[in-house]
């Protein structure tokens, strides 16, 4: 065992500081336990912060209008202003910190969107306290892998110039994903996100404007995933997502108890990576037959533990090498599923199961004023809604 650790951890440090940062694979992970206790503030259910006046709970603006698409930050490049957040999503923030939730550790500076975030000189980002995912430290409460015999289907940075070819191929094959959607790409492709959530796909959150969030300030952090999920929420009759997957992969204890402690969200990585977002690229970072090749040495081997694939729907090429790839799961015996369904335990956001079934929606605002709550399915009942319904003593 010693020999082994002497064997392995040399290799480790030298990969983890040559990887790209989209490059990841995660063969040689190191389990880290987070330094503080994660812990579900009662009083915080995460529906009521994004209650937004008289249209939440009744009537939703339809998707793409124009009173739909005010309100939210403008165009990426910028960042959303923090100072025009809700200032609910500040208050929750600013609870976790007094509740100590929030590790307080060192930002990162990232010099380009090629190049790894890096810490402070002397900042070890597989310590404990750290455990950044960029250089591949896993935290307990994370998904990085699938069950066995399973392989968990999602797609990246959509609605994009990929979507309508996927679109058109899960219609025709009847299959299910999770959509990791970053916030502007929805307001600025309506349709493709319409088409996406009617067809029963699953919708996640991947920030405003894919960022390297280990590189953004608390307040930062927050506003890119709540924009986000404000949005999804809105469009997708009030349900609350219960997942997000950082852009480039990247995430420390600092970001990923953010995620949790103020939106309740859980952080999704990935054990296989494609690489197809680069297929786009000038020069193309990979071709199809370099993935051809890697998806059938997965999908031919081990089901120990379940595939996770990180894959897009940036491009047309991308979309492609997946729809190549889906026979041979299928071959190959995989049970092939929508990722938030898979590791959601049949339920993809956090008041609802899926897009078809009714949204349970704790209702504070109502609860506080006298008038009954609406009951949560007893027979779905998650973690997360026995804590919130606890309160109120269903
Ligand atoms: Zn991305």
């Amino acid at each position: 065992m010693h020999i082994l650790a002497l064997l392995v951890f040399p290799f480790l440090s030298t990969a983890s500081v040559l990887q790209r940062p989209r490059d990841h694979e995660h063969p040689h992970n190191v389990e880290k336990r987070l330094p503080s206790t994660w812990y579900h503030h009662p009083d915080h259910p995460v529906h009521s912060l994004f209650r937004r006046g008289d249209t939440d709970g009744v009537t939703y603006a339809p998707v793409g209008s124009d009173e739909w698409a005010a309100g939210y930050p403008p165009d990426p490049p910028a960042s959303p202003d923090v100072k025009t957040m809700p200032a609910a999503w500040l208050a929750a923030l600013n609870d976790a910190i007094a509740r100590k939730a929030i590790p307080e550790i060192p930002l990162t500076t990232a010099p380009s969107e090629d190049d790894n975030p890096v810490y402070p000189k002397g900042v070890d980002p597989n310590s404990p306290e750290i455990c950044s995912s960029t250089y591949q430290c896993r935290i307990d409460g994370q998904v990085w892998d699938a069950p066995d015999s399973t392989l968990g289907l999602s797609f990246d940075d959509g609605p994009e110039a990929g979507s309508n070819k996927l679109i058109e191929f899960l219609k025709t094959n009847g299959q299910k994903v999770t959509h990791f959607m970053i916030g502007s790409n929805i307001r600025n492709n309506p349709d493709a996100f319409t088409q996406e959530f009617d067809l029963g796909n699953d919708i996640a959150v991947h920030t405003w404007t894919h960022p390297h969030m280990t590189t953004r300030s608390n307040e930062e952090v927050v506003a890119e995933l709540g924009w986000t999920m404000q949005i999804i929420h809105n469009s997708t009759g009030g349900r609350v997502p219960k997942f997000w997957r950082p852009p480039y992969g990247d995430s420390d204890t600092r970001v990923t108890a953010i995620a949790k402690e103020v939106f309740g969200l859980t952080t999704v990585i990935w054990n296989q990576d494609t690489s197809d977002w680069s297929l786009s690229d000038s020069p193309p970072g990979t071709t199809a037959a370099k993935i051809n090749s890697s998806m059938t040495q997965w999908l031919t081997g081990p089901k120990s533990p379940g595939l996770i694939i990180l894959e897009h729907e940036l491009s047309e090429q991308a979309v492609a090498t997946f729809m190549s790839a889906y026979p041979v799961m299928q071959k190959n015996n995989w049970n092939v599923m929508s990722l938030a369904q898979l590791i959601g335990h049949n339920a993809s956001y956090q008041n609802s199961d899926n897009n078809d079934s009714p949204v349970n929606a704790v209702d504070v605002i109502n609860a506080k004023s006298g008038s009954p709550p609406q009951r949560l399915t007893p027979e779905r009942l998650t973690p997360e809604r026995v804590l919130y319904s606890r309160r109120f003593s269903y």
